[in-house]
């Protein structure tokens, strides 16, 4: 069974409901996400592997304790990946960066993957697959499915909201990776869009439509 972790701190709640209004402009709908994202990334990150370093104060030499940013890779989801992604780096600003370039065909819903760029390297780190919207899952499916074939040490999918239809699409085909999401919303309607969801996050993040 698929762990799935709602980050329901009111903090999150608050800015997600701002965010969803269909007033909200493209500037802060952007500015919401990313903000929505970097609050996220705290739990998110909550478990990753920590390292010992000898450092001195001005009073005396300690062991602190610090994260490998460089082991951590933020895969974002194009194009709507983005908007996650910014809000993370923020906190994490030495973590690597992949891409996956992946669209809905319109007819079918499936996703189609025209670009693809990793790290180097990806058995050695830990992934966080970052997509605004897990709707029908095909794309975060197909996504894993790809990362899967470069074995990396582990994966995490964060998105700001998703549905019970992505969920059961995730548990299906990745039920050891954990989904990390604002809210859980009623369902798809019958254009794969979720609801009462917030529109089609890519167009609010870039102002596209
Ligand atoms: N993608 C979006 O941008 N919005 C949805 O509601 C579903 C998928």
């Amino acid at each position: 069974m698929t762990a799935l972790y709602v980050i329901d701190h009111p903090l999150v709640q608050h800015k997600l409901t701002l965010l969803r209004r269909k007033e909200a402009s493209t500037s802060s709908f952007r500015k919401l996400l990313t903000e929505i994202s970097t609050l996220m990334a705290y739990e998110v990150l909550r478990d990753i592997p920590m390292q010992e370093i000898e450092i001195e104060t001005p009073l005396e030499a300690m062991t602190g304790r610090v994260i490998d940013g460089k082991k951590l890779v933020f895969v974002s989801i194009l194009r709507a990946g983005t908007g996650i992604l910014d809000g993370m780096l923020a906190v994490v600003p030495g973590a690597r960066v992949g891409h996956i370039g992946l669209y809905r065909d319109p007819r079918t819903l499936v996703a189609v993957e025209y670009y693809f760029k990793m790290p180097d390297n990806l058995h050695e780190r830990d992934v966080v697959v970052v997509d605004p919207m897990l709707a029908t899952g095909h794309s975060a499916v197909a996504a894993v499915d790809r990362l899967k074939e470069f074995a990396p040490r582990s994966i995490k999918f964060t998105c700001l909201l998703t549905c019970p239809e992505g969920i059961a699409a995730m548990t299906e085909a990745h039920p050891d990776v954990p989904i990390y999401t604002a809210a859980v919303d009623r369902c798809l309607d019958e254009h794969g869009y979720i609801v009462p969801g917030l529109g089609d996050a890519g167009d609010r993040i870039f102002g596209t439509k």
